[in-house]
């Protein structure tokens, strides 16, 4: 008997487990699958991200519903569209071989009449976001009210992302005597509000530490061409209206170049960083302390002392060189008790140094796709929607009303909310409107940008480039040397090594190419990386136009050195750097329709730019 047959699950779902090659529960599996199998219960789960909560709830909610009834049995409300399309798949892998048994996503962004037509079709369980759900129930287009189960996954991301109103509504038109299954990570007030409010004496189960330390942090990568790396971080700002950020850059230089184009496009930002006097250090501080500034961008030295608790979310805009830095980095939100975000932006050739945290920090990360821009509209649109039912009246306001009143004239209530929503809404749709997709795959190499990173061969020689050069002490030979003790290959096996001045080129056979990069990954000689990577050069390695990535990721450069091969890492801003800085943020600016902001001329209740430099 294997251990998922002893937490009762039946034949079906064994074999779908053996196909997903899952071998052992694991604990919150373990913990849950049993009470949920055995009782009509409600439960509060409490486990960390990637800890197997999706197949906790998947695997008893499949076993328990009547496949013979086309009614919809089973509610999985989930905080966002990626999730709903995650949860859907598992969920359909997980009942391949049950006889028909329908799951249906229905999420925001996408067709609803489509969605529409798949409910019809019937759907015994349904995964979907909040705000959709409730637009379609008030359409008539789902029916819940005999559902048996009600799932709320991720309920701590669900209410931090404001959908405690949806959820409220959504849960109110579900039958009293169901089952209510709530799985967070963490557990703030709201959660515990929700579980009060709607559930009965919930058995609960926590899987390690309630609200421990770092396991407060969830960390999210995003990967986006090299050149996209600053509209994509507006997008993550605009799907989080509420940020209050401190974004990380690698040099001086990058720190004050993204947070002038953030001030200049909008956004309540600020620079942190060495080369501010004491004086303009604390005004930035201080404004940042009173959330005047929403985004922090920072150098890690600068931020060493930034002692602010409710810190939302940590963006890394590059990846540092140490490992140990990002945990620094991270670390500074998710911190007393509250729950926060790390996201990283990456290029494709920078995401196995993912592995490399993920290794170090023992925790996963998840990959996430920036929002598309009707995403972004939808978000903002539902975050103007509760601003307005927030904001406290001003009674002042009375003595203006029978102007007002005059000239609103005539128009219904209906037509008034639209159009007060358009107010705002229609900024943001016009921006966003006809906006591509960000995430790498099909900008990145498509779009010809060199510093992507090569696929990796499966068969036949193989080139390299390495950050290492005569200007390190080799030639060929000793280059050779070095490549072959390090990676333990045998005397034939590195040829055609061509070494440069500051950069190197070598060969070796598919076979053992996946030996070199892992040996490579995090590798350092006298405290310098030595970083190696598949060229997208295969023949040659001669260009002397090829500009390497002397400063990207955790690859090259001296550490505390200026490496003078790659270029790219201004520590100083002398006015070189400067000059070249500003014609290379222009040209970078290739995609038009996101080269502005839709804050610009809003947003500004901060100090300018002027105020502080
Ligand atoms: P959570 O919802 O807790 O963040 P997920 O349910 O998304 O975690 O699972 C994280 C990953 O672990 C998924 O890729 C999933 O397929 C995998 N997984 C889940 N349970 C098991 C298991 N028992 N054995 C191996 N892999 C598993
Ligand atoms: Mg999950």
């Amino acid at each position: 008997m294997t251990k998922f047959e002893a937490l009762g699950l039946q034949k079906s779902l064994l074999d779908a487990i053996t196909d997903m090659g899952f071998e052992t529960p694991s604990e919150v599996q373990e913990k849950a699958i049993p009470i949920l199998l055995e009782s009509e219960t409600d439960l509060v789960a409490l486990a960390q991200t990637g800890t197997g909560k999706t197949a906790a709830f998947g695997f008893p909610l499949i076993q328990k519903i009547d496949s013979d009834s086309r009614t919809t049995q089973g509610l999985i409300l989930s905080p966002t569209r990626e999730l709903c399309l995650q949860i859907t798949k598992e969920m359909q892998a997980y009942s391949k071989y049950e006889r028909n048994i329908n799951v249906v996503a229905i999420y925001g962004g996408a067709s609803i009449t489509e969605q529409a037509r798949q409910i019809k079709r019937g759907a015994q369980i349904i995964v979907a976001t909040p705000g959709r759900m409730k637009d379609m129930i008030s359409r008539r287009l789902v029916d819940i009210s005999k559902i048996d189960y009600c799932i709320l996954d991720e309920a701590d991301e669900m209410l931090n992302m404001g959908f405690m109103e949806d959820i409220k509504d959504i849960l109110s038109g579900t039958p009293n005597d169901k089952s209510t299954w709530l799985f967070s990570a963490t557990m703030p007030k709201e959660v515990s509000i929700i579980a009060k409010k709607f559930m009965h004496s919930p058995q609960e189960i926590t899987v390690g530490a309630k609200n421990s330390g770092a396991s407060t942090v969830q960390h999210e990568y995003y990967v986006v061409g090299g050149r996209d790396r600053y509209p994509a971080l507006k997008r993550l700002a605009d799907t989080n209206p509420d940020i209050f950020s401190v974004i990380f850059c690698r040099t001086k230089r990058d720190t004050q170049k993204v947070a002038e184009k953030l001030i200049e496009d909008g956004y309540n930002a600020g620079a942190l960083h060495g080369d501010l006097s004491q004086n303009q250090r604390d005004l930035v501080m201080n404004s940042f302390r009173k959330k005047q500034i929403q985004m922090l961008v920072a150098t890690d030295v600068a931020a060493r002392g930034i002692d602010v608790d409710d810190i939302t979310h940590v963006i890394n805009y590059q990846l540092p060189d140490e490992i140990e830095t990002y945990t620094h980095r991270s670390g500074r939100t998710g911190r007393a008790g509250k729950s926060g975000i790390s996201m990283v932006i990456v290029t494709r050739s920078e995401q196995r140094k993912i592995k490399a945290i993920e290794n170090k920090i023992n925790q996963k990360f998840i990959l996430k796709k920036i929002p598309t821009g009707m995403e972004i509209c939808e978000i903002q649109l539902y975050h103007l929607a509760n601003k307005i039912k927030d904001t406290e009246i001003n009674e002042d306001v009375d003595a203006y009303l029978p102007a007002i009143n005059d000239v609103l004239e005539g128009i219904d209530r209906e037509e008034l909310i639209k159009k007060i929503v358009s107010v705002e809404f229609t900024r943001f749709f016009n921006y966003y409107n006809k906006s591509k997709d960000l995430n790498s795959s099909d900008s990145g190499r498509d779009r010809g940008e060199g510093r992507d990173r090569a696929e990796i061969p499966t068969s036949g020689a193989v080139r390299y480039f390495v950050n290492v050069g005569e200007r390190d002490g080799y030639d060929w030979m000793s280059l050779k040397d070095f490549i072959r003790d390090t990676v333990g290959l045998g005397q034939e096996d590195v040829f055609k090594v061509d070494v440069k001045e500051s950069f190197s080129f070598f060969n070796t056979e598919a076979e053992v190419t996946q030996q070199i990069l892992d040996k490579f990954t995090e590798f350092k000689v006298d405290g310098r990386f030595v970083n190696v990577e598949v060229s997208k050069n295969p023949g040659g390695g001669g260009g002397g136009n090829r500009r390497r990535s002397g400063g990207s990721g955790f690859g090259g450069g001296y550490k505390g050195k200026r490496s003078s091969g790659g270029g790219r890492r201004d520590d100083d801003r002398g006015s070189r750097g400067r000059k070249e800085g500003s014609s290379e943020s222009k040209g970078r600016r290739r995609d038009k329709s996101e080269s502005s902001s839709p804050n610009s001329g809003k947003r500004r209740t901060t100090k300018r730019k002027g105020d502080f430099f």
